[in-house]
């Protein structure tokens, strides 16, 4: 069976005098020993030759090479940020006149790009829930070129069937773009028939918040016309990672495995505990989320359900004290992004979701009192859990 941990530890890297870690190549430009060859390379006929460090470099190769064999496609391109992968990606796909088809539960940012700025290119965006198949297939026009959604959604952790909607992306001649941030390890969307499956780095796949970054993996062929010097929106957008952070992420790459085990343990705990105590719980691990039965079917269960949690504190206000206690106990951050070591917590109808405006949040169930939680890496999950009832008891949240 596909591993995708086992994919990324069979690699093998030597640095330049023998290191364990590959050398960073500190370089935005390279040299030819002939002329020929370097034009050559301009033309996309050299194998193995740099260019300059926009269209590729050795560090940000390591790291894409890594993410596409966790990921189990042919090829990867990191990008400068998550959103630096989603805008080239739909930049490619897409031109005036043409169409998109996305779940309407996606991080504001993408949701923003879609509705707000691909206008004024003259493409557009019809949003569904993509829980709803029939749905989704009757929004596609003759103009559709893409299908988008997140594997595991922003912020009301929604569950795509991936598998469904690669055959309706098949049946209508379009591509199905898979935004996997929530899920590294657990679910591999390319094995399920997505075209390009992206991820914002910044976020588990890192995991030490000290960076943005982003990635797309996808066919050899797609992510060469994405890095063509004429016409590839990676290439011509410039959005590419700096050698020094790919080097880094690579590093921090090593240890997700561990990671997202423990950040599924905690958060399966925490869901149980806060559901048995009446709290209004929203967790794909338990049997009460709507695709549980799905997603348990997609995953791969030894990375379990996932770190993202969300309950409803009742009210903008409770949340907002809420978050405010456990800060001060230092039981997490109140700041927004995920994957950090540390629980994370913010109310996304404020913040990362705000660019959706407040009626479409009603509709989609995004209440004013939801927090979204990023569990932690706490070893003791217990004492964790006994320090939130305590802040939830006195603000009266249980
Ligand atoms: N995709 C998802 C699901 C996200 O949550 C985010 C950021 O929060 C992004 C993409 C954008 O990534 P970045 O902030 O690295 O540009």
């Amino acid at each position: 069976m596909f591993n995708p941990a086992d994919k990324i530890q069979d690699l093998q890297y030597f640095g330049e005098f023998g290191g364990v870690n590959p050398s960073i190549s500190d370089s935005s430009t390279y040299t030819f020993l002939s002329a020929k060859t370097m034009f050559d390379t301009f033309e996309g006929n050299t194998d193995g030759c740099y260019l300059y460090s926009r269209h590729s470099h050795p560090s940000g190769l390591y790291l894409s090479q890594a993410l596409a064999a966790m990921e189990g496609t042919e090829s990867a391109n990191v990008t400068a940020s998550g959103m630096g992968a989603i805008t080239p990606v739909l930049l490619q796909l897409c031109g005036a006149g043409e169409h998109i088809v996305s779940s309407r539960t996606i991080y504001g940012g993408t949701y923003a790009f879609m509705k707000k700025f691909l206008p004024k290119l003259n493409i557009s965006t019809s949003f569904v829930d993509i829980t709803k198949l029939d749905e989704v297939e009757k929004a596609i026009t003759s103009k559709t070129k893409v299908l988008y959604c997140e594997t595991v959604s922003n912020p009301l952790l929604e569950v795509a069937d991936i598998k469904a909607l690669a055959q309706i992306a098949k049946k209508h001649n379009l591509k199905l773009v898979v935004d996997n941030t929530f899920s590294p390890l657990s679910v591999a969307p390319a094995l399920l028939g997505a075209d390009v499956v992206i991820h914002s780095l910044t976020k588990f796949i890192n995991g030490s918040s000290d960076t943005v970054g982003g990635v797309i993996c996808a066919s050899q062929e797609f992510i060469n016309e994405l890095k063509d010097v004429n016409t590839g929106a990676c290439m011509l957008l410039g959005s590419t990672m700096d050698s020094l952070r790919a080097a880094s992420i690579l590093k921090n790459l090593r240890t997700l495995h561990i990671r997202m085990k423990q950040h599924s343990h905690n958060a399966m705990y925490l869901a149980h505990k806060f559901e048995n105590d009446g709290l209004k719980v929203v967790y794909p691990g338990l049997e009460s989320h709507p695709s549980h039965k799905l997603y348990a079917s997609m995953i791969n269960e030894e990375y379990g359900f996932g770190g993202m949690l969300t309950i409803d504190a009742g009210s903008l206000e409770k949340a907002n004290a809420l978050m405010e206690m456990m800060q001060q106990k230092n039981l997490g951050y109140l700041a927004v992004s995920l994957g950090f070591y540390k629980t994370l917590f913010s109310a996304p109808g404020t913040s990362t979701s705000s660019e959706i405006p407040l009626e479409e949040q009603e509709e989609m169930g995004l209440t004013d009192g939801l927090i979204r939680f990023s569990i932690g890496l706490d070893n003791d999950i217990e004492r964790t859990y006994q320090m939130m009832k305590e802040c939830m008891k006195e603000l009266g949240v249980l």
